[in-house]
C-alpha cells in the first residue's frame, strides 16, 4: 500500500474537506491524525473512522502550539472557517488559523522534516479582474471588507509558506481551491449550495443574492481530493489551482437545485453581500500539465449524490443554527 509506514496530520480533519482527506489517506494505508477544534468541524464526519487502528483524533486549536509525538511525513493544513457567514461570525479565529496556525504547522513540518500542503483558495484572487483566473494573477482583494479576514489570512499563508520553502528549503505545496461541494458540507453556513438545498428541504423560498448574474464554478469533492493528493505527491512548490472550470450563474444554479429537489418554492432576490465576487472560474491548465488531473464528475452527477446526502440527514439538522454557541 502506498501509505504503509507513513504518518499524516490533517488539520481541520473534522471539516468537509478534512474528513474526505482523512478517508482517502486511510484508504491508501497511511496512519492519520485528524486535528480539529470543532468550531466549524463536526465530529460526526469522522465517527466511521474511530475504530480504525490507523486513525487518531486530536481535539486541538492549531492557532496554539501544535505538538505531535513521533515521526510525521506529511501535514495537510485544512483548518479554517470557510464560508462568508463564518467570516462575519468568527473573524478573529479565521485570521488566526490562517496566520498563526499556518506558522505553527510550518514550524512542525520543519521540526519533523515533513512535507506540508496548505489549503489556499480562489478568494486570494478577490473580485477578479482577469477571467478565468490563472495562478499568475495577483488578485483584486479588499483587505478591510468582511471577506478580508479570510482573503488576507490566506494570502499571508501563501507568503509564509513560500518563505519557509525558500529560506528553510522546506518541502511545501499550495493548493488554491475553488468552490467545492459534496456530502458533509455544513448546512446553514450560508454557502449557496447547502443554503439552496436546505431551503428546498424546509419548504422555504430559494434566496438568490443580487440579480444572480454572478458566476461560480463548482467542483465535486472527490475530484478535488484526487487533485490535492496528486499535488502533494508532485515536486511543485508554487500554487496550483484545483477546481472545475464549468461556470454557471447563481440564478441558473438555483434553478438547477429547484429542478433537482422538485421544490414548489420560488426564487426570491436578496441584497448582494459586500465584495461578493462577480465571476470566478479556475484556469486549470497548470494542474492538467503538472498533475495530469482534471475533474471527472459532472454537476448533474455530483449534485444528485449531494442531494441524497442532505435528504437523508436527521430532520433536526435542517433547523440547526451552527452559531448557537459563542466563541472566544
Ligand atoms: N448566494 C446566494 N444565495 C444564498 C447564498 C449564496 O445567492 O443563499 C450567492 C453568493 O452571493 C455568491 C454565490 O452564491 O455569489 C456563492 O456563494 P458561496 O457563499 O457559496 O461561496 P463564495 O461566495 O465564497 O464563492
Amino acid at each position: 500500500m502506498e501509505g504503509k509506514g507513513k504518518k499524516v496530520l490533517i488539520t481541520g480533519g473534522a471539516g468537509f474537506l478534512g474528513s474526505h482527506l482523512s478517508d482517502l489517506f486511510i484508504s491508501k494505508g497511511y496512519k492519520v491524525i485528524a486535528m480539529d477544534n470543532l468550531i466549524t468541524g463536526d465530529i460526526s464526519n469522522l465517527e466511521h473512522l474511530f475504530k480504525h487502528p490507523d486513525f487518531e483524533f486530536y481535539h486541538h486549536d492549531v492557532s496554539k502550539f501544535v505538538q505531535v509525538q513521533g515521526e510525521l511525513h506529511y501535514i495537510l493544513h485544512f483548518a479554517s472557517p470557510a464560508s462568508p457567514i463564518d467570516y462575519l461570525k468568527i473573524p478573529i479565529q479565521t485570521l488566526k488559523v490562517g496566520s498563526l496556525g499556518t506558522h505553527n504547522l510550518l514550524g512542525l513540518a520543519l521540526a519533523k522534516k515533513a512535507r506540508i500542503l496548505v489549503a489556499s483558495t480562489s478568494e486570494i484572487y478577490g473580485d477578479p479582474l482577469v477571467h478565468p483566473q490563472s495562478e499568475d494573477y495577483w488578485g483584486n482583494v479588499n483587505p478591510i471588507g468582511p471577506r478580508g479576514v479570510y482573503d488576507e489570512a490566506k494570502r499571508f499563508q501563501e507568503a509564509m509558506t513560500m518563505a519557509y520553502h525558500r529560506y528553510h528549503d522546506l518541502e511545501t505545496r499550495i493548493v488554491r481551491i475553488f468552490n467545492t461541494y459534496g456530502p458533509r458540507m455544513r448546512l446553514n453556513d450560508g454557502r449557496a449550495l447547502p443554503a439552496f438545498i436546505g431551503q428546498a428541504l424546509r419548504g422555504e423560498d430559494i434566496t438568490v443574492f443580487g440579480d444572480g448574474s454572478q458566476t461560480r464554478s463548482f467542483c465535486y469533492v472527490a475530484d478535488l481530493i484526487e487533485g490535492i493528493y496528486r499535488l502533494l505527491m508532485s515536486d511543485y512548490a508554487e500554487p496550483v489551482n484545483i477546481g472545475n472550470p464549468q461556470e454557471i450563474t447563481i440564478k441558473d444554479f438555483a434553478e438547477e437545485i429547484i429542478k433537482l429537489t422538485g421544490t414548489q418554492q420560488k426564487i426570491v432576490y436578496k441584497p448582494l453581500p459586500a465584495d461578493d465576487p462577480k465571476q470566478r472560474q479556475p484556469d486549470i491548465t497548470l494542474a492538467k500539465k503538472l498533475l495530469n488531473w482534471e475533474p471527472k464528475i459532472s454537476r448533474v452527477e455530483g449534485l444528485k449524490v449531494t442531494y441524497e446526502y442532505f435528504k437523508n440527514l436527521p430532520q433536526e439538522e435542517l433547523f440547526k443554527d451552527p452559531y448557537g454557541k459563542k466563541f472566544n
